[in-house]
């Protein structure tokens, strides 16, 4: 991703930031063990100047006090393990909480960039922090099968609006846990409020937890790139459109709902068709039926590219709706 020296020095900066914070939670940490038992501490003390003589002893190349060195050092190490676990700790207790494990923080694993500083660089670059905080509450484990009913019959497929949740449910999973061997895209449609958006945003979750760079956008945000990559020579704009090809996974929710006009249109099969010749995954949700996506994006252009995505069907009661309720009926 060709990113500007600012863009390239606030990442930089942002990972300096977690490292401080990583450090800053292993010192306290540490004060918190000694303020226990303070034995803790002098053991600390007696290990780096243990440590200290023996890096002299090294380069003096006394041989019999570089072992009693080492015998006292793992003598030391082994009260200290023992303590700790006695007051219900262990060594991972003094791991920094890294964000990424792979780089500790640092963004590069020798001097190769790390998978997680091509999201930071793309969160940058399309403020993505919106839809972290969303990710929060929309993924797997706050999904529930509730808000669907077993009752709610869907006409067209004579399926129960729980059994087609299931198995979108099932097909979402699939799609993350062969992520990486197999090319997929997925089509979600259906009324509003029936999960769409939230099974996406579940699927978003896992792939940027497993280190995959993941773009959303609701339609109308990404036609508003089409326009100013082209109209305005917007430079974000234009960063933003060249990463449209790229990430991992592209998210377009709520299709149909942009103000589409020809050129947003051939536009978005551009960048469609782009991402099936690069075997690039798409994930689209939208409220129109089959009918009016033909209607509205032609049915030439509409079914090449479809044929390429697996269709599910989302049927239901507008969960939004069901949620309020709930609410109300517990205040
Ligand atoms: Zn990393």
């Amino acid at each position: 991703m060709a990113l500007s020296n600012t863009q390239y020095d606030e990442i930089i900066r942002q990972y300096n930031a977690k490292q401080i914070r990583n450090r800053h939670i292993v010192e306290s940490r540490v004060e918190e063990v000694y303020s226990k038992n303070p034995r803790l501490q002098e053991i600390d003390d007696s290990i780096s100047s243990c440590s200290v003589e023996k890096a002299k002893q090294l380069l003096d190349g006394d041989v019999k006090a570089l072992s009693e060195l080492k015998e006292q050092i793992a003598s030391l190490k082994e009260e200290k393990t023992a303590l700790l676990l006695s007051l219900g700790y262990d060594e991972h207790y003094f791991i920094p909480p890294y964000d990424c494990p792979d780089c500790k923080d640092t963004g590069y694993v020798g001097n190769k960039r790390c998978h997680c500083f091509k999201q930071a660089a793309i969160d940058l670059v399309y403020t993505q922090s919106n839809i972290k905080a969303i990710l929060q509450v929309e993924n797997f484990e706050h999904f529930s099968y509730d808000y669907f009913s077993e009752e709610l019959i869907d006409p067209s497929t004579g399926l129960s609006s729980r059994a087609i949740i299931e198995d979108a449910v099932k097909e979402s999973q699939r799609f993350i846990n062969s992520f990486d061997d197999t090319f997929q895209n997925l089509f979600f449609y259906g009324d509003t409020g029936v999960g769409k958006t939230f099974l996406s945003n579940c699927i978003a979750k896992e792939l940027l937890d497993t280190g995959h760079s993941v773009i959303y956008f609701t339609a109308f945000g990404l036609f508003d790139i089409f326009q100013k990559n082209v109209f305005d020579k917007d430079s974000d704009a234009i960063l933003a459109h060249q990463n449209l090809f790229d990430c991992d996974l592209l998210i377009i929710d709520d299709l149909g709902t942009e103000m589409s006009n020809s050129f947003t249109t051939s536009q978005l099969f551009l960048c469609l068709n782009e991402r099936l010749l690069r075997k690039k995954s798409t994930i689209i949700s939208t409220n129109l039926t089959m009918n009016q996506l033909a209607e509205t994006y032609s049915e030439r252009t509409f079914s090449r590219v479809f044929s390429n995505y697996n269709m599910l069907k989302l049927f239901g009661d507008d969960i939004r709706i069901k949620k309020k309720l709930k609410q109300c009926a517990l205040n």
